[in-house]
């Protein structure tokens, strides 16, 4: 079959990988101009990895890990209040545990791919046409194509999802929070570490990037209200977002970024079908968990490798959707709903509230209290060691 992918992130990338392993044609439409740029770190785990092992990328993703040893929760002072170990989150999570940069996990894809599958970067979808036979599509610059099957893989925002099935609102679920991150040059010292510091309602988090001197401020924050303003403003929203906040949040803000600040409201997508006649949604597109789950690229993969499983078992198109959603849905609500409850108690909105986490932190942290941190990172079962 001849099928187009909308969106070249993880969940397209490892579809584009897994449909010409079984001898079919896929075509990638990345709206973004080349591979994307600067980016933020994951915890990679679970069936993520697995699938990541099965299309032998794990020694590339290892040699280029997030040079962290701790993640270190500090004080206004900046003094060390709690301290997870690496070694403590890898009793935890059960199984091989990987640091990345989100762009080092598409770059390996987008190599696991290259001279097999077509990438077509700066194209996006204008129209979609179901037919009997297959999908006419628009393409932005006028073009029209026609495959025999569509699936978009463009994310939590996704236009597939929008042009087949309906507006955002219908399928968004947001949490209460903004977050915001962009890299900077490391004049602080931080060392081998990713490091959080809270106030009511408010985090800041920075950790190294891996490349020599550059780190990654990260910015969390409560409210109401999810519209993101547009590029050029983000920058002082996010300055009066945070104004008087403690640690090194002010020199971090000093070094903003005029453009190219990455912001987005926490959000999950739920929907009660993932897929309508010859188009079928994957990744955040249909599943977003938000970072509160840090298992959102896992699943990604994990839904690119199971619906190239599910066309390879099926004659009928149909049929291999349905396989794929009845197989994936069940894990991913597990995750959904996990991440929403942790996402109640991120970030507290009151000093008696941070108080209370401060001291839960800290007990939750000894390597005693590993059972109930497991129930947090979640089971990190594999589908592909379970089928
Ligand atoms: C700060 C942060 C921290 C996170 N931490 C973790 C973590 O620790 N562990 C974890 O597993 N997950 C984490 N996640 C979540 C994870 O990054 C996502 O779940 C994952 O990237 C989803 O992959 P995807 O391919 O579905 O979507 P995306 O990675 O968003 O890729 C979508 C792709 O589609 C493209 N696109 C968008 N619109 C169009 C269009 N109209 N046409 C064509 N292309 C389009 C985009 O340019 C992009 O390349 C985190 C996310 C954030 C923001």
């Amino acid at each position: 079959m001849k099928i187009l992918i909308s969106g070249g992130g993880i969940a397209g990338l490892t579809l584009a990988h897994w449909l010409h392993h079984w001898g079919h044609i896929a075509v990638v439409a990345e709206r973004a101009p080349h591979g994307r740029l600067g980016g933020y770190g994951i915890d990679f785990f679970g069936t993520g990895y697995d699938v990541a092992a099965h299309m032998g990328i794990t020694d590339r993703l290892a040699a280029h890990q997030l040079p962290t040893d701790s993640v270190c929760y500090v004080d206004g002072a900046g003094r060390v209040t709690a301290r997870l170990e690496r070694q403590l989150l890898e009793k935890v999570i059960r199984g091989p545990y990987l640091a990345l940069m989100h762009t080092t996990l598409e770059e390996a894809l987008a190599e696991a791919v290259r001279d097999k599958v077509e990438i077509r970067y700066g194209q996006h979808i204008a129209a979609i046409e179901q037919r009997p036979s297959g999908v006419g599509i628009t393409f932005a610059e006028g073009r029209q194509e026609s495959f025999d099957l569509l699936i978009g893989a463009d994310g939590v925002h996704s236009a597939t999802r929008e042009l087949a099935f309906g507006p955002e609102e219908r399928f968004a679920r947001h949490l209460g929070y903004t977050m915001a991150c962009y890299p900077l040059h490391d004049t602080y010292g931080l060392g081998p570490r990713r490091v959080h510091y809270s106030e009511p309602g408010r985090q800041t988090i920075l950790y190294p990037t891996g490349m020599p001197g550059e780190l990654i401020a990260l910015f969390l924050y409560r409210t109401a209200d999810h519209t993101i303003p547009p590029c050029a403003e983000r920058r002082a929203a996010l300055r009066h977002t945070f104004t008087g906040m403690g640690w090194l949040t002010p020199q971090l803000l000093d070094a903003a970024p005029e453009d190219g600040l990455f912001m987005d409201s926490l959000t999950q997508i739920t929907m009660p079908s993932w897929h309508t006649g010859r188009i079928a949604l994957t990744g955040d597109a249909c599943a977003a968990m938000t970072l509160t789950s840090a298992q959102g690229a896992s699943m990604a993969m994990d839904g690119g490798y199971l619906l190239v499983q599910a066309l390879h078992q099926h004659a009928d198109h149909q049929a291999a959707f349905h396989t794929y959603e009845t197989q994936l849905r069940p894990a991913v609500q597990q995750r959904q709903q996990r991440a929403r409850t942790f996402a109640r108690s991120l970030v507290p909105a009151t000093r008696t509230g941070l108080a209370t986490q401060s001291a839960v932190t800290r007990l939750v942290l000894r390597n005693a209290f590993s059972g109930l941190l497991r129930r947090g990172y979640g089971d990190a079962t594999s589908i592909l060691t379970r089928t």
